[in-house]
C-alpha cells in the first residue's frame, strides 16, 4: 500500500489517511458534508462560504494523529501553541465579510488575514475572495501552512512571514479584514488600511465593566462607511492571542 500511495504525485502530505483510513471508517468527504450541513442548519446562508468548506478538506491541515477529529465543530491544536479554528467561528467570520456593502456590490475584493496558522481559513479566503494576504508571526507556521498549501493551486492567496499588527500597507486598501488572533483592542493600522464599504472582524477583548474586571473576548464587527467607522460588538468567543514582533 505504501508503494502504491507513493507512486501518486499528487497526493498531499495526509494521504496516507486516505488509504488506511477508509478502511477504518474515516471517509472525509461524508464528514465534511456532514459539517457543512451542520453549518447551514446552525444559520449559515452564505452559498460561497459553505461552498469553500464544502472545497477545502480540513484534515489536510492537521497532523494525521488529528485528522478524524477533522470536520468536528471544534477548534484543534497545530503546535507552536495556536489552534485551527473552530469551522462555526470561521463561517460566521467569512459570512460576516462577505456581506460588506463593498463585497455585495461587486464580490469580495482584495483581502487581508492576520494569523495564518496551518493556512485553513487562508485557503478557505481564496476561494471566496479575489486575491487575499495571509501574515503568520511564527515562522514554523508560515513555512506548515506553506507545506499545506502545495498543490492546491492557489494562485490568488500570499503567505507573508511578518508582523500583522501594522497591517499589510502595501496591499491596501482592503475590500475585508480579518484577525484569527483577539487582541485587547484593534490596532489603527487596521481600521485606516480597509476600504469604505469593507470590514474588518477580529477577536477582541471587551470589558463589561467599567473597572475593566469580567472582559470577556468578542467578535467585533467595524464597518468603514464614506462617513466614519461603525463598530458592534458579536458573539463571544475564544481565541488565541494577538502578539507582537516574531516567532
Ligand atoms: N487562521 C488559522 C488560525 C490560526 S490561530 C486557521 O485557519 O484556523 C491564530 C494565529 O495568529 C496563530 O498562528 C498566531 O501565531 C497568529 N498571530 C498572532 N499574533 C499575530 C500577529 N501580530 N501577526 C501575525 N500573526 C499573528
Amino acid at each position: 500500500m505504501l508503494a502504491a500511495v507513493q507512486n501518486n504525485s499528487k497526493m498531499g502530505p495526509n494521504a496516507l489517511l486516505e488509504p488506511v483510513g477508509q478502511g477504518f471508517g474515516f471517509n472525509a468527504p461524508a464528514l465534511q458534508a456532514r459539517l457543512v450541513a451542520q453549518l447551514r442548519s446552525q444559520g449559515i446562508g452564505n452559498e460561497a462560504v459553505l461552498g469553500a468548506i464544502g472545497g477545502i478538506e480540513r484534515h489536510r491541515f492537521l497532523d494525521t494523529a488529528l485528522a478524524t477529529q477533522a470536520y468536528e465543530d471544534t477548534s484543534l491544536p497545530i503546535g507552536f501553541e495556536q489552534t485551527i479554528s473552530k469551522p462555526s467561528v470561521v463561517a460566521r467570520m467569512l459570512e460576516l465579510l462577505c456581506e460588506a456593502p463593498c463585497a455585495r456590490a461587486q464580490g469580495l475584493g482584495r483581502v487581508l488575514e492576520i494569523g495564518t496558522g496551518c493556512g485553513y481559513q487562508a485557503a478557505l479566503l481564496a476561494k471566496i475572495a479575489a486575491e487575499v494576504y495571509s501574515i503568520e508571526r511564527v515562522r514554523g507556521l508560515h513555512e506548515k501552512a506553506r507545506t499545506h498549501l502545495r498543490g492546491m493551486r492557489l494562485a490568488n492567496l500570499h503567505l507573508i512571514f511578518g508582523d500583522g499588527m501594522p497591517g499589510y500597507p502595501k496591499g491596501a486598501p482592503f475590500a475585508g479584514i480579518v484577525s484569527a488572533a483577539g487582541g485587547e483592542t484593534i490596532p489603527q493600522a487596521w481600521l485606516e488600511q480597509l476600504a469604505v464599504g469593507a470590514r474588518l472582524i477580529a477577536p477582541t477583548v471587551i470589558a463589561s465593566r467599567a473597572d475593566g474586571s469580567a472582559a470577556r473576548q468578542c467578535l467585533v464587527l467595524v464597518e468603514r462607511q464614506a462617513s466614519g467607522y461603525t463598530r458592534q460588538v458579536l458573539d463571544a468567543v475564544r481565541f488565541v492571542p494577538l502578539k507582537s514582533g516574531l516567532a
